[in-house]
């Protein structure tokens, strides 16, 4: 999923519109147009007037040309949205923080015409789906590329004690990035040298992996992420466990988050033992209550990804497990930490093996799915059969390397990325439990 998305809108098809200087939108020119006569008292015009019904007819013949406007560029949303999928809008920088030597936190507004200050239908559409991410693009060379949003505080917060409320976060509008800044790296680079009040310009939300549908009644989900794929698992994390179960009871999912960096200052949140010991056990949630070492502080405490981490923690503390990993100290995901992982999940109900052809549920069709846009997928129904259906997830988030050595490459086919066979250890794992009868109903998401 870190592969970097080479969307070069130099000489493509989807070039933005002119976002700073275009008209303002059809509805704000109407409603610019009606205010002088409210201004002059003379009120709404009456009805049946030749001058008024002129007027009707010309509004509903510019709202008519709106509409066919939008859909010629292809837009789904209403034009006055803060984030479009089809085009660039502006933002701007609110917060911005470094959070280690080569990642640094951003917070951005909507800043263009027709910003507003009311709830966004994209956004929250993009957060009831919960994997999301959306392009940014780097204006003097007209290149995107991905970044994922962190939950919105108000979804995934501190309890309230982070100050990140309601206000502070705009109606849920303010949005979060973990950015990495990779050397020689293009749009990293121009995001990292940016200050508060600079502007940003983004593309909109773009869904992946469903992931609440995938799931369905089956209790785990374990995420392997390396470095910035930490965001994907959050947002998953916050969409699972912070929405509780169906029931409107508990969380009826245990979410457990393997985090890998290659230095221990990017491990934020990681919790150290009082008394000048190094880290905790990473296996630490499998420790009874009683053995748990005291807890001092933690790594990059005061990054929006710590508060994060421990907001999760502290509202989940049977339902949400994370355990760091860092190259430089010699630790890495083996597979003793995977598995410790998949068997300390909720898991309540064993689900049976998922109908071979199912789109949803069987390893064999996610293996060939073209990409990851599952939204485009609903009317495909789950054809597996039994009291319950679902599949326990096994996520792997972060570099391509990463991706590959977890779970196998993604493989291209007819010019799309696909999904590819599970290989790497997360294939062996699986195969060596399949032999024993065991982890017969796991689905690996290449992300
Ligand atoms: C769906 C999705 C979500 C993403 N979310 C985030 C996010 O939240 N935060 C974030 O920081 N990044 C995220 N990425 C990665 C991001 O899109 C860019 O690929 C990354 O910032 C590098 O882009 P660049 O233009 O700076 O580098 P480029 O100019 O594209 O690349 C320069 C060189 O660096 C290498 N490179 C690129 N990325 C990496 C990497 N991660 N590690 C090591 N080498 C690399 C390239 O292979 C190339 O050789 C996401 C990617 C995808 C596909």
């Amino acid at each position: 999923m870190r592969q970097p998305d080479k969307t070069v809108l130099r000489g493509g098809t989807s070039l933005p519109r002119p976002f700073a200087s275009g008209p303002p939108p059809l509805q704000h020119q109407l409603r610019e147009r009606e205010a002088p006569a409210r201004a002059a008292g003379t009120g709404t015009p009456k009805r049946g007037r030749p001058r008024s019904r002129a007027l009707l007819v010309g509004a509903g013949l510019c709202a008519g040309v709106g509409a066919c406007l939008a859909l010629l560029r292809g837009g789904g949303g209403p034009d006055n949205d803060i984030l479009s999928a089809t085009d660039f809008r502006a933002f701007a920088i609110v917060a911005r923080e470094a959070v280690s030597p080569s990642a640094f936190e951003l917070a951005v507004r909507a800043d263009g015409p027709g910003a507003g200050s009311g709830p966004s239908p994209a956004l929250a559409r993009a957060r009831a789906h919960g994997l999301w991410s959306v392009e940014v693009k780097q204006p003097q060379l007209q290149i995107a590329r991905h970044y994922t949003p962190l939950p919105s505080p108000r979804r995934c917060g501190d309890d309230g004690d982070d100050g990140d409320d309601d206000d502070d976060d705009d109606n849920g509008r303010t949005l979060r990035f973990l950015v990495r800044r990779v050397a020689g790296g293009e749009v990293s680079t121009y995001l990292s040298k940016l200050r508060v009040g600079d502007r940003v310009w983004l593309r909109g939300p773009h869904l992946g992996f469903d992931v609440g549908r995938r799931r369905g009644g089956a209790g785990n989900v374990v995420f392997l992420a390396g470095g910035t794929g930490i965001a994907p698992a959050l947002q998953i994390a916050a969409r699972l466990l912070d929405g509780g179960s169906e029931q409107g009871g508990p969380p009826d999912v245990s979410v457990s988050i393997l985090w890998a960096n290659r230095y221990a200052a990017d491990a934020l949140g990681r919790p150290q033992a009082r008394g000048g010991a190094s880290s905790l056990p990473r296996w630490w949630w499998s420790l009874g209550r009683s053995q748990v070492p005291e807890i001092a502080e933690a790594a990059g405490a005061d990054s929006v990804l710590a508060h994060q981490i421990r907001g999760l923690q502290r509202r989940h503390p049977d339902h949400f497990h994370i355990a760091y990993f860092v190259d430089d100290e010699g630790t890495a995901i083996g597979a003793r930490d995977v598995r410790l992982a998949c068997d300390s999940g909720a898991s309540p109900v064993q689900l049976p093996p998922a109908n071979p052809s199912c789109p949803w549920h069987s390893p064999a069709a996610l293996e060939q799915l073209p990409d990851d846009k599952d939204a485009g997928r609903h009317r495909e129904g789950c054809v597996c059969r039994g009291p319950g259906v679902g599949a326990d997830l096994l996520c792997v988030s972060g570099p391509d390397g990463f991706v590959a050595a977890y779970g196998g490459p993604k493989v291209w086919r007819d010019g799309a990325e696909t999904q590819g066979p599970v290989r790497g250890m997360l294939g062996q794992i699986l195969a060596e439990e399949e032999e024993k009868g065991n982890m017969r109903n796991w689905l690996v998401l290449k992300l």
